[in-house]
């Protein structure tokens, strides 16, 4: 049996999450705008006011050897294994203040309700605010959600900031011990499932007139810097039947990309963000142009047809032209599932506060992806207005919110024994 909130009652809730937003926004390194980097000052201050608002309610509250930011509400078997929710904490220069720290701060909420319903629960629920999901310090990512996943790589510990500081040295200023970041690693027999309510990020909902979605899967993504090597030559001496353009190239590979992944059927997107041409020069025709591409899609057989289909243009290309392809893959992330029995959960919430139904996946990485080696995950997206994030006007409606909460308190009622 799921319980419903009432309106008017999880709307001080999620009032009271929404604040505690605007008050994170304050903890930031940057004068104007929003700035809270890993193992900075501001990434200890801000741990330590969301432990306050922990405590606030009663949270036993601890931080792990990642820096990660937990609180947990019992039950009553101090053996069982545990719920957790939550998001991250850090944020990329110039932020909103919603992106990750808005889970986070629902996942307290929806304790707190937890705890004035006396919802007698199976399983303790532990809240988390992750470190550096976003890797703005050092071009990592998913540190946080990593370490307690037993994924946190060691090399990691050598990366340099901007300033050419450690992982490693910061950690220690920051008091933590590198050699036991280790001990994050929860055991897997302890954790039954993670939770995670994030803002969409992207158009879709908005689209839809939609206020929440359930999300199916995490993205997988791969990305290549692609090059064309023809001949340099004299733009006004070289016929245009003679010549070996290697930008034409590009340029009709990259339109022929756009047409590729708009004639996908499954959410898959295709992106060539980056162009440069060799030597680069008005009256030169470029020897040499290359290309960065992003693919994405919902599981990874969807994105190997998505990159075949491309792979194959971009030889045809070559082949017509007669010029030298180069092709490099430069990052490859596998699509991560949501589990079915949380999206069956969350969708029935959704139909018991009388939402519609909608599943999407994610274009953008989540910390699921990682905590995902551990235990089942699933996500509940809101609706971004314009779809803008990553940005100060990054914003989220009131309601949207409000029901984001309703429908989680209901799909955790229904575990109340
Ligand atoms: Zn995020």
């Amino acid at each position: 049996m799921m319980h419903i909130l009432e309106d008017s009652v999880a709307q001080k809730y999620s009032q009271t999450a929404l604040d505690h937003c605007d008050e994170l926004a304050q903890v930031s390194e940057l004068e104007e705008g929003i700035l809270r980097q890993y193992l900075t000052s501001k990434h200890k201050a801000g741990n330590q006011l969301v432990e306050k608002w922990m405590q606030q309610e009663g949270l036993k509250t601890w931080q792990d050897q990642a820096g990660n930011q937990w609180g947990r509400l019992p039950c009553k078997d101090p053996d069982a294994p545990s719920l957790i929710l939550g998001s991250h904490l850090d944020t990329v220069p110039n932020a909103g203040a919603y992106d990750g720290i808005l889970g986070v701060m629902l996942g307290l909420e929806l304790m707190k309700i937890a705890k004035a319903n006396q919802l007698a629960l199976p399983f303790h629920l532990d809240l988390v605010g992750f470190v550096d999901e976003e890797g703005t310090r050092f071009a990592t990512t998913l540190i946080g959600s990593s370490a307690i996943a037993g994924s946190f790589n060691s090399q990691w510990l050598e990366v340099k900031d901007r300033d050419g500081v450690t992982m490693a040295d910061a950690m220690q200023q920051f008091g933590l011990e590198p050699s036991e970041v280790i001990n994050a690693t929860l055991d897997p027999e302890k954790v039954l499932a993670y939770w995670e309510v994030h803002i969409e990020q992207g158009p879709v909902l908005e689209a839809k007139d939609l206020q929440v979605g359930v999300v199916t899967a995490i993205a997988g993504a791969k990305r290549a810097v692609i090059s064309y090597t023809g001949i340099t030559g004299h733009a006004g001496t070289s016929p245009m039947n003679l010549r070996k353009d290697s930008l034409a190239a590009i340029a009709e590979l990259t339109l022929a990309i756009e047409t590729i992944a708009l004639n996908c059927t499954h959410q898959e997107v295709a992106t060539v963000g980056k162009i440069s041409a060799k030597p680069g020069a008005t009256n030169v025709i470029a020897g040499y142009s290359e290309m960065t591409l992003d693919a994405r899609a919902q599981n990874d057989q969807d994105l190997e047809v998505l990159l075949n289909k491309i792979v194959d243009k971009a030889k045809l290309i070559a082949e017509k032209r007669e010029l030298l392809l180069t092709w490099k893959w430069t990052h490859q992330a596998e699509a991560v599932q949501c589990d079915q029995n949380i999206q069956d959960l969350l969708a029935t919430a959704c139909e018991e506060n009388n939402l519609p139904v909608f599943h999407l996946a994610s274009g953008a990485g989540h910390d699921g992806m990682a905590v995902a080696k551990i235990c089942p995950i699933g996500m509940l997206f809101i609706r971004s207005p314009g779809g803008v994030s990553h940005h100060p006007s990054e914003s989220v409606m009131k309601d949207d919110v409000t029901q984001a909460l309703k429908v989680m308190y209901s799909a955790l009622s229904s575990y109340a024994v």
